[in-house]
């Protein structure tokens, strides 16, 4: 068993073959320095910690060893011998595989503008060290793209005392992912903070000590960071003649177009049983984790289905947001208020069934309901509207 990629998905994938009595060797090729670690600090805690961070491992040196996995970092795959099933790495080396699963995750966008190597990024650990160590109080921070990035890094580098601007394109922060309410209340913490939130304007170019937008403005900028989204990793699946469809194109098993490879993952797509077969291509961090989960499964002969209902957070300030489900699929909603300002939105189809819940709250006042509705959008539940909006009916009541 081979993995490609030591990333969220990669780390899981070893546990789940052991888990499901896999005995023999285990293979795990990750193109960075560290062993796997977690992403998600790295806009937010590993930021914000007044000593320099450690990675937070998700296999470390301990638990490597006691899967048994043999894990080969700082080497980059570069293609698939999928006639000899063999993994090439750039050094010339080739690793056999019996079954293959491919975790590449996805790359931060470059910004393509005059003075866009200037610009910082986020992806990795070093990178989040570089801009931990860029952001220092007093300096100004210009930050392009107005999504998690951007924003998580805004709330970190405004905690850490530094002059901070979004510049976003779209006529509002958080356009795709969020609905406008919960943004709403993420732009009013931000502009509490002293954050300049400046949407539905373009940057033209990138000088030595400022951003210039698209209407002439000059943005002082010490620091420029880009933020503007993410693609699949997908250059080796590409090389090895892998089907592609927005990234890796698996099917509901989470199998690639060679019945010997898997996928999973930021770097694939597939089509969502709960969404009448849609493809989806989802990048956070639980469904990377089931994703390799139910991948790990189906390597060693299983027939499970990725089904699991969309999930991810985001922790800005004092605030934590949740989305669960697809809010844009809905054709309504209607908005449960909850203590201390917290609220959860509920967005159903037209045929009245629950298909997204976005929440936003201070610490962990929502999670709960967010949860329950998880839940309900799993069972296709069609629950009452009024009810749902309705602070002291329980949730948990509506799942009978
Ligand atoms: P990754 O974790 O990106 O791992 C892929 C790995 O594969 C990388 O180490 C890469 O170097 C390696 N690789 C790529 N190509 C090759 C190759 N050819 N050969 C060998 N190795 C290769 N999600 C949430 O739900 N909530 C959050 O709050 C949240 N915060 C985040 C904060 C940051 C700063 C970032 C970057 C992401 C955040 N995410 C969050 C998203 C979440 O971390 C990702 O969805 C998750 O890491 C995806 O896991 P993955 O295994 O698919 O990819
Ligand atoms: P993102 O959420 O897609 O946001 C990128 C934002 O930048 C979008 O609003 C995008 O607008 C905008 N943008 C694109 N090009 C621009 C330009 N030239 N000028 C100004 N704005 C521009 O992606 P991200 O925030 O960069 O995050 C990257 C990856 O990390 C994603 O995989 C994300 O899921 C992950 N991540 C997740 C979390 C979380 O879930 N809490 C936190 C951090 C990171 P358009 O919509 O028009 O493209």
């Amino acid at each position: 068993m081979v993995i490609i990629g030591a990333g969220k998905a990669g780390a899981r994938a070893p546990i789940s073959l052991r888990e499901h009595g896999w005995k023999g060797r285990i293979t795990l090729i990750g193109e960075e320095p560290l062993a796997p670690y977690d992403r998600p600090p790295l806009s937010k805690a590993a930021m914000t910690a007044a000593e320099e961070p450690a990675p937070v491992f998700l296999l470390d040196d301990e638990l490597l060893q006691a899967l048994d996995v043999t894990f080969i970092a700082n080497a980059t795959a570069t293609d698939i011998d999928r006639a000899e099933k063999e993994v090439v790495l750039a050094d010339g080396r080739r690793i056999p595989y019996q079954k293959l699963l491919i975790a590449t995750g996805a790359r931060a966008r470059r910004l393509a503008l005059p003075g866009a190597e200037r610009a910082l990024m986020l992806r990795d650990f070093h990178e989040s060290v570089a801009l931990r160590a860029a952001c220092a109080p007093g300096r100004s921070v210009a930050i392009i793209g107005g999504g998690f990035i951007g924003l998580e890094l805004a709330a970190s580098a405004s905690q850490r005392g530094c002059k901070v601007t979004v510049i976003e394109a779209q006529p509002r922060i958080l356009m795709r992912g969020v609905t406008e309410a919960v943004a709403r209340r993420i732009a009013a913490r931000h502009e509490a903070a002293g954050v300049v939130l400046l949407t539905g304007i373009g940057v033209e170019r990138i000088e030595a000590d400022a951003v210039v937008l698209s209407d002439g403005r000059r943005i002082p900028a010490e620091i420029v960071i880009a933020g503007i989204g993410a693609a699949p990793a997908v250059a080796l699946a590409e090389a090895s003649g892998l089907a592609l469809d927005n990234g890796i194109a698996c099917d509901v098993e989470m199998r690639t177009s060679d019945p010997d490879i898997y996928a999973a993952g930021d770097c694939c797509s597939f089509p969502h049983g709960l969404y009448g077969g849609r493809r989806l291509r989802l990048e956070a961090w639980r469904s990377a984790q089931d994703q390799a989960a139910v991948a790990a499964e189906n390597m060693l002969g299983g027939h499970r289905q990725f089904t699991a209902v969309p999930w991810f957070w985001s922790d800005q300030y004092e605030l934590n947001l949740q989305i669960a489900g697809l809010p844009s699929d809905g054709v309504s909603s209607c908005t449960r208020p909850m203590k201390d300002d917290a609220f959860i939105e509920f967005h159903l189809d037209g045929e009245g069934r629950l298909v997204g819940a976005s929440g936003i709250g201070r610490g962990n006042a929502i999670a709960r309901d967010i949860k329950l509705a998880e839940m309900l959008i799993a069972k296709g539940a069609r629950p009452d509207q009024a009810a749902l909006a309705h602070p002291d009916v329980a949730l948990r009541g509506l799942l009978k």
